[in-house]
């Protein structure tokens, strides 16, 4: 529950998406969390820390020149300090560095039964174990390794604000949010107004303007400052500066909730309450070790090509090339038995879904452990936008993140939950009473009267944000390959709206190597 109490919490943005009335049906409003970091280290400060990079061809086939795998690994090799990798196959060495700024270790999560007990269930389907997900091949079951030194978070303001040449170079003005970028007549960016302590300032530059406010806010205020779609802007009454698609196809992971009802031989046995934990403290206040020192999800990761997977033999048969480009993640938390009713309010303002199914939820966590199975669809096709709600810039900006408004994510979901059955047939989850909860959702019909058709409307209700949006200040479209804003002088942006293309892992590493690639940018121009 550690890094859960994070989302909704002050940390956080809270954001919500805009219904579209066909996905997210049980969050609370139709509207699906849409997590965002609001302090230093932004959305690393808060996010579940696993260390995923994607594949190569997610890069090669944005097919932009110094973007590509190649270009890029340098990137993610500068600031990778993988403190475990003696632990990894020697295969792996090549693809790593132990020396960089983010410090990267295994969870300690070491009394999870459920971490092995899965990996074995997944040995049935015949998905192979792979020590390093993100070395040769990506394909597999794994023990990941996360954003965590010595038993804490590494969030990027952990790494990068103890640097001494950052210390020595950077001011950072705390607490205070920036609503416009201030471009002048010949279309040069000038500098930012900034609200701080309820005042306004504007904050001139020297040299160029940097936005990094993420996949959200970098739009939100580029929109502010008259650069995004013309008509839009029009219909807002700000002056247009540079008619560009800032704002469209936005891409997110997007992924079913799936819980499963296992038996109670969890991690505490004897749970009767949360002072029941006090060892569980205790250890983690002493060593920085032991569950808690864990991201409240299990610290295992599978990737996984669905279609080599063999729906009727129930075995995985990847071995051509093609299987290489996974389309699905799991990612899976374990609850101890009666948690649920314990820590409602909290898992309410974390996860957001309306009291129908929470409490459903709790009275299946009664009596037994709940492992939520977390299966994303990595190449999602819906296509969401990021646009202003209002013209007051203190205003959260309207997401349409539009999850499953292509049927094809839909399937894709169906697909996921298909394979979960499987597993919860294999021996060992059989062994531990594993069954998935068929929820009780408006509109759906029982699951016995017709099993695809249950799910397809299940996966609608209890869709969920894989927290990964990308794409909305994409390279060719809104920047140039130097993360230059067209049609504004000295204006660029650095962050994940930037990538074009939503990659087949977790985006914290791609945001982390888009910064180090903007640095060389800079200093190549500096010194020419
Ligand atoms: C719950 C959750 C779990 C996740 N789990 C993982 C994971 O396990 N592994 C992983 O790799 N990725 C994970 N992610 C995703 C990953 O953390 C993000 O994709 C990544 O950190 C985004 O980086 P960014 O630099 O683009 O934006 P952000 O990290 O969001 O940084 C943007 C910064 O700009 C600030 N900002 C925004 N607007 C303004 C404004 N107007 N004025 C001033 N400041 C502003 C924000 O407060 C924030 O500090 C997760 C995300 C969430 C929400």
């Amino acid at each position: 529950m550690a890094s859960l109490g994070l989302l909704g919490s002050s940390l956080d943005w809270q954001y919500k998406t805009i219904p579209n009335n066909i996905s997210c049906l049980s969050s609370i409003g139709e509207q699906c969390r849409f997590s965002r970091g609001k302090s230093l280290g932004g959305t690393t400060a808060i996010n579940h820390m696993l260390y995923i990079r994607g594949n190569r061809y997610d890069y090669d086939r944005m097919n932009i020149s110094g973007w590509t795998w190649k270009d890029l690994e340098p990137y993610f090799l500068r600031y990778e300090g993988l403190q475990i990798l003696d632990q990894y196959p020697a295969s792996s060495r090549k693809y790593h560095n132990s020396n960089g700024t983010m410090k990267l270790e295994y969870f300690d999560d070491p009394r999870n039964p459920w971490h092995m007990r899965t990996v074995e269930g997944l040995k049935q389907l015949n998905i192979p174990y792979n020590k390093d997900l993100n070395g040769e091949y990506q394909i597999g079951v794994t023990k990941v390794a996360g954003y965590v030194y010595k038993g804490e978070r590494m969030s990027t303001a952990r790494g990068y604000l103890a640097r001494n040449d950052v210390k020595k170079n950077l001011k950072v003005a705390k607490n205070a949010f920036c609503t416009e970028v201030v471009i002048d007549d010949d279309n040069i960016a000038r500098g930012v107004t900034v609200v701080q302590n309820l005042q306004k300032v504007t904050i001139y530059a020297r040299i160029e303007i940097i936005l990094s406010a993420g996949a959200i806010g970098t739009p939100q205020i580029l929109m502010q400052s008259g650069v995004g779609p013309a008509d839009h802007l029009q219909e807002m009454g700000i002056s247009v500066r540079s008619n560009l698609p800032v704002g469209n196809d936005m891409s997110d992971h997007q992924l079913p909730v799936v819980i499963v009802k296992v038996d109670h031989g969890g991690i505490v046995d004897s749970l009767v309450g949360l002072t029941s934990k006090a060892p569980q403290v205790l250890q983690y206040l002493a060593s920085r070790s032991g569950p808690l020192a864990s991201n409240s999800l299990q610290d295992i990761v599978t990737l996984i090509n669905t279609n080599c997977y063999d729906f009727d033999l129930r075995q995985y048969s990847g071995n051509s090339s093609r299987c290489e480009l996974a389309d699905m993640q799991i990612i899976q938390s374990y609850i101890d038995k009666g948690l649920v009713a314990l820590a409602k309010p909290l898992v309410k303002q974390a996860i957001g879904f309306n009291d129908q199914v929470l409490d459903q939820i709790e009275k299946a966590n009664e009596n037994h452990g709940l492992i939520v199975f977390s299966p994303m669809v990595l190449q999602p096709y819906s296509r969401g936008t990021v646009r202003l709600a209002s013209i007051d810039p203190l205003q959260p900006p309207a997401i349409f993140a539009n999850y499953l408004g292509d049927e094809r994510d839909v399937e894709q979901m169906v697909k996921s939950i298909t394979f979960l059955e499987h597993l919860m047939k294999t021996q060992i989850f059989k062994k531990h009473k594993a069954s998935i909860l068929h929820l009780n959702l408006p509109g759906c019909p029982a699951y016995k009267c017709g099993r695809v058709e249950y799910w397809r409307c299940y996966a609608r209700h209890m869709t969920y944000s894989g927290y990964h949006a990308v794409g909305t200040c994409a390279l060719t479209r809104v920047v140039d390959e130097q993360l230059r804003v067209y049609g504004v002088k000295n204006l660029r942006v650095a962050d994940l709206s930037v990538l074009k293309n939503i990659i087949r892992g977790n985006t914290a590493s791609v945001s982390i190597a888009i910064g180090e690639r903007i640095v060389d940018f800079l200093t190549e121009e500096d010194n020419p």
